[in-house]
């Protein structure tokens, strides 16, 4: 019960019409037809055998009841002749006496078991009977009698009322014949069943009166319901037939026991087929059990080797499944088999390595950015999204740390794409190996842009971590970077966002991180931490950028000017030209809110060509009406790097034939210090032009009065972070004062930027500074409104006597 339940389990598993039930049942299915054919066969032939030796057992069933018909007959004529010659009887048949006699005859008679026995005389006429009707075998004596004239033993088996008799005739001789002795004897039961007994043969007699009547059975060891059945059923042409009974079918033999005029004989022997059949029914019942067995052992075996050769195939359709489904990884078992299947599966699993291998390849070429070989933008992206998943599950934080390189783009427009590539590669090392701990992962995001990602950090001190390791990125810069033996000196921006405490999702964490990184930029001041007002201000400023383009030609910028002051005779000798943007919807922009940008985009370029435009125009006009006036334009690093500056330069001075000695070009110190062989070749063709070059923003930077006289500059500006305190803070006033003996040691004309109050300009004065700018003369004023300004100044000052500066501290404004 067990094994069955396993093997319909076994068989549940192979799905129907699947490849499995397939081989079972076409197994079991010629095991079957092949069981089927032979059983058949088989039984044809224990059917033909059967019915050949039943044939023969009827022949010698005929033999028998021949023989045995004759040993009773030998018994009777021996009882006869006894009698014959017994004293007793031949005085009795000699007395005469009849009665005597047909008591002796009936003595003996009953003691042999004889029916009928009666003394004919020597022409047979009956003389003496022991019982009445012996007259009635009449015909029987004489054909027994005609038999004896011709030799032969004198035997007849008769009917008598319906039943056979068997008829002897023994002869009394004294010592002649004298009379004879007729004995009968009834062929009955014990006889038929001696028969039975001996040959397992039924055995009936059947009688008939003439051959018009129909046969009647006398005796028989068949049931008496059954012989009407057989009576119907013979045939007096053969003497084999088949007869048919209600417990099956026989075959029959019958023999003519005796045939005269009045009356006829037959023995039918018969004997069952099905029980001749039986031992061999039996054995074909083995055989079916045998194949009954067979066909359980040959499913069981089909069933497992069905599931031997579908078991790896269906685990390489699940495995096909997989690859489908795009699971490359799981490797497929069952390989190591040696037939065809495993070649399929080695085969198969071979395929799977393959398809592995290029999956592997494409998600590099996806993932990983080929020149560095680290995690690009999109696998950087997934990382910091597992990384918070991971973190939030532990109660952590997670740190972005997002920088760009100040001057990449310098160095792939002026070294060329080589290098720029090589630098980048040594800044992934140099990053790589700032990275300290297991799980920090350093990634390229976009040209000169890294990241890096600190997962699973303590809360507690995550931005102290952080910004330990933000620092230690910048400092790994402080050596410069080695480019085929060229050392060249680079800086980044550096931003962080913290999650959760900066943004509560991935993307929003990468876009605060990088917001905290162009803050980092623009403010110069190392790594910043992201910061809400931060994202007002660079979300303004993007759209800013946008809009820029779009301002430039609809005439929204406009050109504002700050008067430039000779200290010693307080006299209006240039201005500083300072772009606007009139926005139409902000209003009035600064330009701290999109000179970055500019700078950044490259779009500064067109801008600082439309400022210089501008003051051509201006200068122009304003020199008509007095004395020329130097007016100064800011030039910035993008300018200084595009090589035809000075042409583009030259061309707006010959546009508007103005000279280049009105013009002086503001540079700050860092704008050289980016790349000052480049800026030096430039520097000198303006120059040579016939510009004035001014340093701008002196004192932030890390250039030396040294190096920069080396530089045909003509000016020098003292930043006004040293100026706007100075008269209150005395080491910004003796930084003021060396930088302006100094310049003047070096031949530089010294100009103060940020002079709001008297006291300042009265210090600048004292300390020989040579020119002065700021609100407390006045605030960069609209061009148009500058000449105004000029002449009412010189109105109100000229008459004081010089050198005198302003008497109040009120700044003469327009606005
Ligand atoms: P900068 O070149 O140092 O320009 C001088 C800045 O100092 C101006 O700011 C001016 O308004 C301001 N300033 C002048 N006097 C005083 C004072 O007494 N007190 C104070 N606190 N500030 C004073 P502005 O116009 O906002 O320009 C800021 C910066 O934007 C400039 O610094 C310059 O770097 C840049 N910029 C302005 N216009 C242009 C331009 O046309 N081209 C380029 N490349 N840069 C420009
Ligand atoms: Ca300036
Ligand atoms: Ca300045």
């Amino acid at each position: 019960m067990n094994a069955w339940n396993t093997f319909a389990g076994r068989l549940r598993g192979l799905s129907r019409r699947s490849l499995g039930v397939r081989i079972v049942l076409l197994f079991l299915g010629l095991l079957l037809a092949v069981q089927a054919a032979s059983f058949v066969a088989i039984r044809a032939t224990i059917d033909r055998n059967a019915r050949a030796s039943i044939a023969s057992a009827l022949v010698s069933g005929e033999q028998l009841l021949g023989r045995l018909l004759q040993q009773n007959a030998d018994k009777l004529a021996q009882g006869a002749t006894l009698l014959a010659a017994d004293y007793g009887f031949r005085s009795a048949v000699a007395s005469g006496d009849t009665d005597t006699i047909a008591s002796v005859l009936s003595n003996h008679g009953d003691r042999i078991g004889a029916t009928v026995s009666a003394l004919l005389d020597t022409r047979f006429a009956l003389r003496a009977a022991a019982q009445p009707g012996v007259d009635r075998l009449r015909p029987a004596i004489d054909r027994m009698s005609a038999r004896l004239a011709g030799g032969q033993p004198a035997r007849e088996i008769v009917v008598l009322d319906r039943k056979p008799f068997q008829l002897v005739l023994v002869p009394m001789r004294a010592p002649v014949v004298v009379g004879w002795v007729l004995m009968g004897f009834p062929i009955d039961e014990p006889l038929m069943n001696d028969m039975r007994d001996l040959s397992a043969l039924h055995v009936s007699l059947q009688v008939r009166q003439g051959p018009a009547q129909a046969w009647t059975t006398s005796v028989s060891t068949l049931p008496a319901n059954v012989h009407a059945a057989v009576e119907a059923q013979r045939s007096d042409e053969t003497a084999s037939m088949n007869v048919r009974l209600p417990d099956g079918e026989y075959s029959s033999r019958q023999m003519r026991l005796a045939t005269d005029a009045s009356t006829e004989v037959a023995a039918v022997l018969m004997r069952s087929v099905d029980e001749a059949v039986a031992p061999y029914r039996q054995l074909q019942f083995g055989l079916a059990a045998l194949t009954l067995l067979g066909v359980i052992v040959f499913a069981f075996g089909s069933v497992l080797t069905a599931r031997r050769v579908t078991t790896p195939l269906r685990r390489l359709a699940a495995a096909a499944e997989r690859l489908g489904a795009g699971d490359y990884a799981t490797p497929l078992r069952g390989q190591q088999r040696a037939d065809e299947i495993g070649e399929l599966a080695q085969a198969f699993e071979r395929m799977r390595i393959r398809i592995a291998d290029h999956q592997q390849q494409v998600l590099k070429l996806a993932y990983e950015d080929s020149l560095t070989g680290l995690p690009n933008r999109t696998s950087f992206r997934q990382a910091v999204s597992a990384a918070t998943e991971a973190a939030a599950a532990a109660g952590r934080s997670v740190a972005v740390v997002m920088m760009d390189l100040d001057r990449f783009k310098h160095v792939n427009d002026v070294l060329g794409y080589r290098y720029g590539d090589l630098m980048l590669k040594r800044v992934a090392e140099r990053l790589a190996q700032e990275v300290l701990r297991d799980g920090d992962i350093v990634a390229r995001l976009d040209g000169d842009e890294f990241a890096v990602l600190l997962p699973m950090l303590d809360p507690a001190t995550d931005a102290a971590l952080a910004n330990t390791v933000a620092r230690r990125i910048t400092e790994s810069f402080d050596r410069s970077v080695l480019l085929d033996d060229q050392a060249v000196d680079i800086s980044a921006s550096i931003g962080i966002a913290l999650w959760p405490q900066h943004a509560g999702d991935t993307d929003t964490l990468l876009s605060r991180a990088e917001v905290a990184m162009y803050a980092a930029k623009r403010r110069r001041d190392g790594p910043t931490f992201y910061d809400a007002k931060l994202d007002a201000a660079s979300a303004q400023t993007l759209s800013l950028l946008t809009e820029l383009r779009h301002a430039i030609d609809h005439g929204e910028l406009r050109l504002y000017l700050q008067p430039k002051l000779a200290l010693d005779t307080g006299r209006v000798i240039g201005a500083e030209a300072l772009v606007r943007w009139q926005h139409p919807v902000r209003g009035l922009v600064p330009p701290m809110e999109f000179i970055p940008f500019a700078e950044q985009t490259g779009f500064i370029r067109v801008l600082t060509l439309w400022v210089f435009e501008e003051a051509a125009r201006h200068w122009k006009r304003l020199s008509r009406s007095g004395a020329p006036l130097s007016v100064s334009v800011n030039l910035s690093t993008r300018d200084l790097m595009d090589q035809d500056l000075p042409q583009k330069f030259e061309a707006v001075l010959v546009r508007h034939q103005v000279p280049a000695e009105g013009f002086c070009l503001e540079i700050t110190e860092s704008a050289i210090m980016d790349d000052p062989e480049r800026t030096l070749g430039t520097l000198e063709r303006l120059s040579s032009l016939g510009f004035r070059l001014s340093i701008d923003d002196f004192g932030t930077g890390y250039s030396s009065l040294a190096y920069l006289k080396r530089l045909p500059v003509d000016e020098l500006k003292i930043d006004k972070s040293f100026v706007l305190n100075m008269e209150k803070d005395i080491d910004d006033a003796r930084i003021v004062r060396s930088t302006i003996d100094l310049a003047h040691g070096l031949g530089l004309t010294v100009v103060a930027e940020g002079v709001e109050n008297a006291q300042c300009w009265e210090l600048l004065r004292a300390l020989h500074c040579d020119e002065a700018q700021g609100f407390h003369m006045s605030r960069p004023l609209p061009a148009d409104e500058f000449e105004r300004w000029s002449s009412l100044w010189t109105a109100r000052h000229a008459q004081v006597a010089l050198p005198r500066g302003p008497e109040s501290d009120r700044a003469i404004t327009l606005h």
